[in-house]
């Protein structure tokens, strides 16, 4: 007789995680939770944005991009409260649309309006979601996640460098007093700060409650995402993962998701600029030889310092391609003053007014210097370019991602700021055109100094890349958060099943 064949029970195949992730509305943190919400989509596992209904209008390039290359990412919107409830302006959904410094106390608060239609839309998915990604602004999602039953993680935008100087900080009750300067504890690594570079956000009087809720949040969430790479910072997102007790997941650098053009030039979708950058960059015929200047999405410089960075980019001889802020340019003398800067400096500069496509920029063979802010991400994605930088920061974290940028990577001139200035750039702080110019030169020039601080630019921007390639420190990373959600979403196959809408509007009643 013939045997019988034996019954195999193949188990079906595992379904994919689903990641809710929930941005702080302002393009510093939610373009690189974009870039996340493509990474964990492309990889397989199920992503969706939470964002309102103006914030959502900027990502409808991702979301068409996402569509067209058929990944699993839909955009979910959640009505912002309007303005009798929030006292803010109508229309205002994003920090950058702050315009006035008695509105962001307002604004952080108006946030915690979206926890109810949160839990409406996560009520309605057949099963709740394998795993709630928010920023750590966003605190009030820890209590959504806590009724709902569903694991957190908290994205921190800053290097680890940053957030272990900052949690050191905090657990030693570190208070530079003005014109004191301390040493950081705790750190592989001297760092030495003053009261006003100290680390710490949200430490202005009046946002006592916002700052104590989100470290709350971040200290009872099941870990934390980074954006960075073990190759870049090693030491410090172990250190950081030991000090936080909880697994950190370093993802990053996550830009290197966007590829080619289109997705480049869909971050942040904001693109005003009618000025052609990457035909100008194209005719450029020396590698290496452009310095992009641009101070990230919030900082706007009055036109004292304005004229100042003209100046000194002019004084520096090096071709340029210089953003500037339609915010920026706030009266007919400042027109006048960039028209004429304009036409003196055309045969070697470009000034680009408006929302610029920095990745497109920072990754072409011409731009071999970058002046920035030191916002994390303006950072990283130079790092990731290889480029390097002159640092001037602002405000925030970007002090302490300068001496990352300076004393640590040895990719940064500094140029000599040690004050931070307000985003309105009601600023006090003395740099001038000769400034500029030094550091500009001294980052452009080359010499012994100069080629060790751009071999070392190259070097990170080879690691950054591998990092992300499988086999790699953050692509294996991914593969292991990814997996370990896996498990949890077997039991959820019907949730799978089911094609996700792209966009989703939740009503405002619970
Ligand atoms: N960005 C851009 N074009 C601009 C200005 C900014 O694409 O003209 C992007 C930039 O690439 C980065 C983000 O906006 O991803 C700014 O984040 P960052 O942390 O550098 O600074 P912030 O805007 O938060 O101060």
């Amino acid at each position: 007789p013939m045997e019988e064949e034996p019954v195999s029970a193949t188990p079906p195949p595992p379904s994919p995680p689903h990641f809710v992730i929930v941005p702080l509305p302002a393009q510093g943190h939610t373009i690189p939770m974009v870039d996340l919400a493509f990474l964990l989509a492309e990889r397989g596992a199920r992503a969706t944005l939470v964002v309102t209904p103006a914030n959502a209008s900027r990502l409808r390039a991702a979301a068409g991009l996402a569509a067209r290359a058929n990944l699993p990412l839909e955009i979910v919107e959640l009505p912002f409260p309007p303005p009798a409830e929030t006292g803010l302006p109508a229309g205002v959904e994003n920090v950058d649309q702050v315009t006035d410094y008695a509105h962001f106390l307002p604004f952080f608060t108006a946030l915690r309006s979206l926890a109810s239609p949160l839990e409406s839309y996560l009520r309605s998915l057949p099963s709740p979601p394998s795993c709630l990604i928010s920023d750590w602004c966003q605190s009030w999602t820890s209590d959504v996640a806590t009724r709902g039953g569903i694991p957190r993680l908290f994205f921190h935008g800053p290097s680890c460098f940053y957030s272990l100087c900052d949690l050191n900080a905090a657990a030693h009750g570190l208070q530079p007093q003005h014109g004191e300067r301390f040493i950081v504890p705790g750190m592989p690594v001297r760092v030495e700060v003053t009261k006003e570079t100290r680390p710490g956000f949200f430490k202005e009087p009046g946002w006592e409650a916002i700052h104590e809720a989100s470290m709350e949040a971040m200290r009872t969430a099941d870990g934390a995402v980074v954006n960075t790479f073990v190759g870049l910072e090693s030491q410090f997102v172990s250190c950081y993962e030991t000090a936080l007790g909880k697994p950190v997941w370093a993802l990053g650098p996550f830009s290197l998701y966007n590829r080619d053009a289109d997705m480049m030039a869909s971050r942040g979708n904001d693109n005003t600029s009618d000025v052609d950058a990457q035909t100008w960059l194209d005719e450029i015929d020396e590698d290496d030889s452009v310095i992009y200047v641009n101070f990230g999405s919030l900082a706007r410089k009055p036109p004292k310092y304005l004229f100042e960075v003209g100046h000194g980019l002019e004084d520096s001889g090096k071709p340029f391609l210089w953003v500037v802020k339609e915010s920026e340019v706030i009266s007919p003398e400042v027109e006048q003053w960039m028209s004429a800067f304009v036409l003196r400096t055309a045969t070697r500069g470009l000034v680009v007014r408006g929302w610029a496509p920095q990745l497109a920029i920072l990754s072409h063979r011409a731009v071999g210097g970058f002046v920035t802010h030191c916002g994390w991400n303006s950072m990283l994605e130079a790092i990731a370019h290889g480029v390097p930088v002159v640092t001037w920061p602002h405000f925030a974290d970007q002090f302490l991602n300068e001496r990352l940028a300076v004393d640590v990577l040895g990719v940064g001139v500094p140029i000599g700021v040690t004050m931070p200035v307000m985003l309105f750039g009601d600023e006090a702080v003395p740099v001038t055109r000769g400034d500029v110019a030094r550091a500009v030169s001294a980052l452009m020039d080359g010499g012994e100094e100069g080629e060790e601080r751009r071999r070392k630019a190259k070097e990170y921007g080879e690691k950054a890349r591998r990092a992300m390639e499988k086999g790699g420190s953050s692509y294996e990373s991914l593969t292991q958060l990814i997996d370990s959600f896996t498990l949890q979403a077997m039991e959820t196959t019907e949730q799978a099943s089911q094609p996700p809408p792209h966009f989703v509007l939740v009503p405002l009643a619970a």
